[in-house]
């Protein structure tokens, strides 16, 4: 069994390590990477396009967080 870590596709960018990310997988095997900010703050998109290179309200998760 491999212990690299899990290549997302499409590369989510700042969401990777973002603590305001939060990951769907649907049952047909799609990711999503919904952002928790857009709940509070409409300027945030609630699935954001991807990769996110530059955002505001990024804000950096240490460790495993999900
Ligand atoms: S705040 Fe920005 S970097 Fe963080 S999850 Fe939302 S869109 Fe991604």
């Amino acid at each position: 069994m491999s212990s690299d870590p899990p290549a997302w596709r499409p590369e989510p960018g700042l969401c990777a390590d973002c603590r305001h990310a939060r990951v769907q997988q649907t049952g047909r095997g799609s990711t999503f990477w919904r952002c928790v900010r857009a709940e509070t703050d409409p300027a945030f998109a609630r699935y954001p396009r991807l990769p996110v290179r530059v955002c505001r309200g990024y804000e950096r998760v240490l460790g495993p967080s999900r």
